[in-house]
């Protein structure tokens, strides 16, 4: 098992009755699990020629930054509404209860940007629906997505696969 891979928590019943919760902050905190992670995830990637990687507040700015450092590439989050100060581009995206929404700068990529989007975890693929959209928004090319966990039983990949044909890369699927 990868040194990241048993740090990661199982919390039954968080936030609610029947849901559980990934937490993947253990894996954070530890720095050899963290290292493995992180180098685990830009590996796959290198030599893509990514620029920027896009990434959600907020587990996704920790994952995303440190895989954007490894590859050379600079980070561009994207944020609740807002929360950024000058001119954004905006994405509503369906939670199971209502809506959220996720902004960028308007100008944070060009179209010269080759784009990877990071986050700890995707489960029904909405937040990265709306990073998709964001970055398409933006003019700039999706190269990929990168994501520590997935949680395959809830069929991510089908809904990323209606809005990207760009490559989803997981380091643990959870069937
Ligand atoms: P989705 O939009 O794909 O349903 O949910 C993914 C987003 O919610 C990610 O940004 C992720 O950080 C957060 N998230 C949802 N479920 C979990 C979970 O079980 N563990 C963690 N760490 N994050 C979660």
């Amino acid at each position: 098992m990868r040194p990241y891979e048993e740090l990661i928590v199982p919390i039954p019943d968080y936030p609610k009755p029947g849901i559980v919760f990934q937490d993947l902050t253990p894996a954070f905190a530890d720095g050899a699990a963290f290292a493995a992670m992180v180098d685990d995830l830009a590996a796959h990637f290198a030599g893509a020629g990514i620029t920027k990687v896009v990434g959600a507040e907020a587990r996704g700015f920790i994952v995303g930054a440190a895989v954007a450092l490894r590859l050379g590439a600079g980070f561009v989050p994207c944020r609740k509404p807002g929360k950024l100060p000058r001119t954004t581009l905006r994405e509503s995206y369906v939670l199971e209860y209502g809506t959220d929404a996720l902004e960028i700068h308007a100008d944070a990529l060009t179209p010269d940007d080759v784009v990877l989007i990071v986050d700890d975890l995707v489960a029904t693929g909405g937040t990265t629906t709306a990073m998709v959209r964001l970055v398409r928004a933006s003019g700039a090319h999706l190269a990929g997505l990168g994501f520590v966990m997935e949680l395959a039983f809830l069929s991510p990949r089908a809904v990323i696969a209606e809005e990207t044909d760009a490559e989803v890369f997981s380091l643990i699927a959870v069937e």
